[in-house]
């Protein structure tokens, strides 16, 4: 049987891979906690669901505009401009499926075969790979847990070529907690200023889940605004994964080729889902305030628990709910049965000896690390922990 040569370009996320074996072991019985997956472990708010409810038996069950409908977009040009102090119009915005499909839609949008999109690492997996079904080629810029896993100016102007088309990063980081401050993106900006032909697509999904302070759009230097392409969506903030909902904003002409896109591939995204979403964007934010609340009492848990344990270097994350130590000195150490070469063995002697799941930093374009969720309940983060250091102390 002969598929197409695209599915060789590009890897299946090892996010899903690494939770798809946990719960193979757990259907055999075994008790796995799941340290892999990145979504909120809490309930969508009340008044969320109850919109929903509404929306169905009111009959919102027909096809929606490919867009979005018109009071969506309405209620993200009103978040913008209360989180974010943004400007924008319906025009400018672009409801899909995730913030999957936005990056998705955006980067087949912008990307030509042998363009080149510059990504500092460590990345989301789908960054590249979505950059790969594109036919473009991803410029990696490396960064270090020492320079708080952030670029520099400096290095991100070294990263540009006559190539480059566009600039992709997520602050708050998935998988690093890198937050960049105010400072830091306008020195960004500064390099972006010089090369006026390169698009900027800034993943905010993680905006909600900041431990640092005020949440800083790269769009608020407003001179570069028509190429900044904001990526956002209810999945983290909100505890709505499965909704599916995800926006962007951007200038007209790169809204209009999202739309064009997403019309041939899976037009507007759930109704239902669309006018729960207004309440979430308009609506009363406690729920979500008190989430990344118990975010923070797990984040100050689980860096204490990996403190414990000798030989893991663990930066502190800022943003999301994520921790992502250095774990290389475990490499080419031994229990007498596994020899731990990579990331990936490590993963795969914690699942197999801990039960616990995890996800290998290769994924993520920095294979010294592995990243560890804290998205699951504080007894679970302590079990989980515990079982990590028994397994990791019969290495030697
Ligand atoms: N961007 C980042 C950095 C993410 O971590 C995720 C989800 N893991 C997404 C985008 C996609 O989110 P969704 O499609 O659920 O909106």
């Amino acid at each position: 049987m002969q598929l197409s040569s695209r599915l060789q370009k590009f890897n299946e996320p090892e996010t899903l891979k690494m939770a798809k074996l946990g719960r193979e072991l757990r259907a055999k019985g075994i008790d796995v906690i799941d340290l892999s997956l990145g979504e909120p472990d809490f309930d969508t708010p009340a008044h969320v669901k109850e919109a929903a409810i509404k929306a169905i038996h009111d009959n919102w069950s027909h096809y929606t505009p490919v867009a979005g409908f018109l009071d969506l977009r309405e209620a993200v040009c009103v978040k913008l401009k209360r989180d974010n102090n943004l400007d924008y119009a319906p025009e400018n915005i672009v409801v899909s499926t995730g913030a999957k499909q936005s990056l998705a839609n955006t980067i087949l949008a912008l990307v030509d075969e042998g363009d080149e999109v510059i990504i500092p690492t460590p990345y989301w997996v789908t960054y590249s790979e979505l950059v790969k079904i594109a036919d473009g080629k991803v410029v990696e810029i490396r960064t270090t847990s020492e320079a708080q896993f952030k670029i520099t100016p400096a290095q991100l102007e070294a990263a540009i070529t006559p190539k480059t088309k566009a600039f992709l990063f997520s602050s708050p980081c998935n998988p690093s907690g890198a937050v960049y401050t105010k400072a830091e993106l306008e020195g960004l900006a500064g390099v972006f200023r010089k090369y006026p032909d390169i698009f900027i697509i800034s993943d905010e999904i993680y905006e909600y889940i900041n431990f640092v302070g005020k949440h800083e759009s790269i769009a608020q230097f407003t001179d570069l605004k028509e190429r900044i392409i904001i990526v956002n969506g209810l999945s983290k903030g909100f505890a709505m994964t499965g909704w599916r909902l995800g926006y962007i904003a951007a200038s007209v002409p790169v809204a209009k080729g999202c739309e064009k896109l997403q019309g041939q591939f899976t037009s507007g995204t759930s109704s239902i889902t669309q006018k729960a979403a207004v309440q979430a964007l308009t609506g009363d934010l406690k729920p979500s305030h008190e989430m990344v609340e118990e975010f923070t009492r797990r984040r100050k848990r689980v860096l204490e628990l990996v403190k414990e344990i000798p030989g893991v270097k663990c930066f502190e994350p800022q943003g999301a709910f994520y921790i992502f130590p250095d774990v290389s000195s475990y490499y080419g150490k031994s229990d007498g049965q596994t020899t731990i070469n990579n990331a990936s063995d490590f993963c795969m002697y914690l699942l197999n000896t801990a039960h616990v799941s995890s996800v290998m930093g290769d994924a993520f374009g920095e294979p010294k690390c592995v990243r560890f969720s804290f998205a699951n309940s504080l007894p679970n983060i302590e079990k989980a922990w515990a079982r990590i250091k028994e397994a990791l102390a019969k290495l030697k």
